[in-house]
């Protein structure tokens, strides 16, 4: 794929769609990634452009049809649970005693690329508001 300028370049590129997006392949292994927790259902990884000391993408298995959170539907309240009390166990194991911040980027005004949905668990500095 073309190298991005920015993660916002990279977003407006990005097609929203159901076809198969890199997440598969950290998934499967076939691209490595350095997993930080693994269960039946979550994977979690850290981000390959850290916006902190600590980034982490927690991701389901499963994508389901979840390709963003706008296309939830009741069946994917459990797998939604799931992210976000994982990020929080992720949290805790990173360290993250004084804090952090969850993100999930949206559609393309949201600066979303990748369209398997994805909890970001950003920490280990300190946080501004409002996000850019
Ligand atoms: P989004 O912009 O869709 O919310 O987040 C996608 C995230 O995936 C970005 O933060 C980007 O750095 C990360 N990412 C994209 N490709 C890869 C990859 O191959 N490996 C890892 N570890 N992260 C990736």
């Amino acid at each position: 794929s073309p190298v991005m300028a920015s993660e916002k370049e990279a977003a407006l590129a990005a097609t929203p769609s159901d076809s198969p997006t890199i997440f598969d392949k950290i998934i499967s292994k076939e691209i490595p990634s350095t997993v930080v927790f693994e269960d039946d259902k979550v994977l979690a990884f850290r981000d390959i452009t850290p916006q902190g000391p600590v980034h982490i993408l927690l991701i389901p298995k499963v994508r389901d049809g979840l390709t963003g959170l706008s296309k939830a539907e009741e069946r994917h309240i459990d797998i939604l649970g799931r992210l976000l009390y994982t990020a929080k166990l992720v949290a805790k194991q990173e360290g993250l005693d004084e804090g952090f911040r969850i993100v999930i980027n949206d559609g393309p005004q949201g600066c979303q690329s990748v369209y398997h949905i994805h909890v970001h668990l950003i920490g280990g500095r300190q946080m501004n508001w409002p996000p850019g």
